[in-house]
């Protein structure tokens, strides 16, 4: 699954908190805004590649910042938090360029399934299996197991692990910069030394192969591309 900067516009501070928690423990790093105004701000300064919206804010609607959205010609991926009694909202949402909505109150496995999907279609990559040699990954299921004549293994990562390598399956076969997996680590909170992750590297080559993945000294790192 990609990784994908979130922006979280949601005024109820427990459930703005809750959601953030989540996404973050998927490993996409997340601004919380909870007015209109802080949305547009930070939308100002950062680019973000999926916007989970709420529609009613102290100070406006959602579909309104959604319709001038995609009337300045943004495309990025929208979904749309919504309260039971919002059908008309929800319907009015899609037509005003939602990409998919979640019905509060909604089940924190449920929203990460979500923004999974919109990630995975961000990236190209709707199926969630890649196959590297003898290694499946499930990047939805987030295992990795190896086929052997005995049958398939299962491989286990750690977090941090994972984080890493789901950020080079996002980009097969292209060089991945070491600031990006660096970011990664930090939107686990994992303080990041000088050699952090030359560590991680090597001990995903240990439990994945040797040949999987390749250092490019002073670029960063990129995974062998299956064809
Ligand atoms: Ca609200």
């Amino acid at each position: 699954m990609a990784f994908m900067r979130i922006l979280l516009v949601e005024d109820e501070p427990s459930l703005g908190q809750a959601v953030r928690a989540q996404i973050e423990k998927d490993g996409h790093p997340s601004d919380l805004a909870p007015t209109l105004a802080e949305a547009r701000g930070y939308l100002a300064a950062a680019s973000h590649d999926l916007i989970l919206l709420d529609l009613l804010l102290p100070d406006g609607r959602g579909l309104d910042f959604l319709r001038e959205l995609r009337a300045k010609g943004s495309n990025v991926p929208v979904i749309i938090l919504t309260a039971l009694d919002q059908v008309a909202n929800r319907i009015a949402g899609l037509n005003a360029g939602a990409d998919d909505y979640l019905v509060k109150p909604f089940d924190l496995s449920e929203l990460s399934a979500r923004v999974s999907a919109v990630a995975r279609r961000y990236a190209g990559q709707p199926n969630p299996w890649v196959t590297l040699g003898d290694l499946r990954i499930d990047t939805a299921g987030r295992s990795v197991t190896r086929g052997t004549t005995d049958g398939e293994k299962r491989i286990d990562l750690t977090a941090s692990e994972w984080a890493l390598l789901e950020a080079l399956i996002q980009r097969p076969g292209m060089i991945v910069p070491r600031s990006r997996l660096e970011e990664r680590l930090y939107s686990f909170n994992e303080e990041v030394g000088s050699n952090t992750i030359e560590v991680h590297m090597s001990r995903l080559r240990k439990k994945l192969g040797a040949d999987v993945i390749e250092t490019l000294r002073g670029l960063g790192y990129r995974i062998r591309r299956d064809n």
